[in-house]
């Protein structure tokens, strides 16, 4: 075989798709990130229409206008930002918008600072792109929130970029308002760029999302339909920034892909405009999973914090041979050490599974895995 290049060798496989392949398919899923709902009947509808009319030929680089001028409106009126659809390129999910940011703004020397634990793909991206990663501690003793002294440390004359995870994954925890601002502040103080990954956005509860982009244009949005609107298959997210931002991101995702796929362009205009009840039913029933699962973990005995958004928990387990067990058993999780330093004595479990089967992973757990 001819010698891969340095920066693809440098990193590895993900440890939860290697999780897939070694447990039995009839095992209780709590180590994926996606949702267990169906794509909503209206959304379907117009992707199905898109193909009847013909619809399927290639958008314009940036994605139809009429989806970025919904994006805009989403923009103004949820967050309070002020963009246009000149600004918004529809990507092909948020994965293909991080990937560009890593691409068109990250090279060899720069430093950019990344949660930990953090969403794995964070830390390949920067190391595919040469940068290079500092991880910024998100300590059990904060509930696992980024804290702005902690990126303030962290910060030098080498500093290119911090990537923000509010809801994160794999903690479930959302950052504070005043945080927000002041790594906000800071980027614009010490001129360095937040790339903020914001797609879980709506699965909160009882807090507030805040966007750093209001307080700060050095800043690029993530976003996407996937989590929200269960479309993770189909491929579609956005990304915003200002002017000089996007055109050179715009470089890289036209080189790259083009333009996202018509189809799922369409399923999402309908996803934005039509009813959002669906999203309202699905963010209360993950609430009600997340309810069992912290009191199941908590009854037995394994310490967990505040779980405020996304659908992810992250006990304290320290037992090295939790996960194996657990799968022999019949439960997938994932070792929290597959997301950075901090993980470790961790696991994640998703709760994007049905009501009834955490129950019995839970109950599994408890006969088999404590108390076997
Ligand atoms: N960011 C985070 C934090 C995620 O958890 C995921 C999906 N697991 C993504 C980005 C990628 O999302 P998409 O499927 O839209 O590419």
């Amino acid at each position: 075989m001819i010698d891969p290049a340095s920066r693809t060798k440098s990193i590895e496989l993900s440890l939860i798709r290697k999780m897939f392949e070694v447990t039995n398919p009839d095992a209780i899923n709590l180590g994926i990130g996606e949702p267990d709902f169906n794509v909503p009947e209206n959304i379907k509808q117009a992707m199905k229409d898109s193909i009847d009319e013909n619809d399927t030929h290639y958008t314009s680089n940036k994605g139809i206008i009429e989806l970025r001028e919904e994006i805009a409106k989403k923009f103004k009126n949820e967050n309070g930002i002020d963009t246009n659809p000149e600004n918004i390129l529809v990507t092909a999910g948020a994965s293909e918008a991080l990937f560009i940011c890593a691409q068109a703004f990250i090279e060899k020397g720069d430093e950019v600072l990344i949660p930990d634990p953090g969403f794995l793909s964070y830390e390949a991206c920067v190391k595919i792109a040469n940068g290079t990663i500092v991880p910024v501690d998100c300590t059990m003793k904060n509930e696992f929130k980024l804290k702005a002294e902690d990126v303030e440390e962290k910060i030098t004359d080498k500093t290119k970029a911090i990537i923000l995870n509010s809801p994160s994954n794999p903690t479930g925890a959302v950052m504070e308002k005043e945080d927000v601002k002041a790594i906000a502040d800071l980027s614009m103080d010490k001129n360095f760029l937040i790339i903020s990954d914001e797609i879980y956005e709506k699965i909160i509860y009882d807090k507030k999302h805040y966007s750093p982009a209001k307080y700060s244009d050095n800043v690029i949005i993530l976003n996407g339909f996937l989590k929200i609107y269960a479309m993770t298959g189909l491929r579609i997210g956005y990304l915003t920034a200002t002017e000089d931002y996007t055109e050179e991101l715009l470089k890289v995702h036209q080189y790259n892909i083009a333009c996202a796929s018509t189809t799922s362009q369409r399923g999402a205009y309908e996803a934005l405009t039509g009813p959002q009840d669906e999203v309202h039913k699905m963010v209360n029933e993950f609430k009600r999973r997340r309810d069992l699962i912290v009191s199941r973990l908590n009854g037995m005995g394994y310490e967990t914090v505040n779980v405020e958004g996304a659908f992810y928990v992250f006990p304290k387990i320290e037992d090295e041979d939790f996960v194996m067990k657990a799968a022999k058993a019949g439960v997938i999780t994932v070792p929290g050490i597959a997301f950075g330093l901090n993980g470790k004595g961790h696991i994640r479990m998703s709760y994007a599974n049905s009501y009834e089967n955490i129950e019995k992973a839970m109950d599994i757990l408890e006969e088999r895995v404590v108390n076997g």
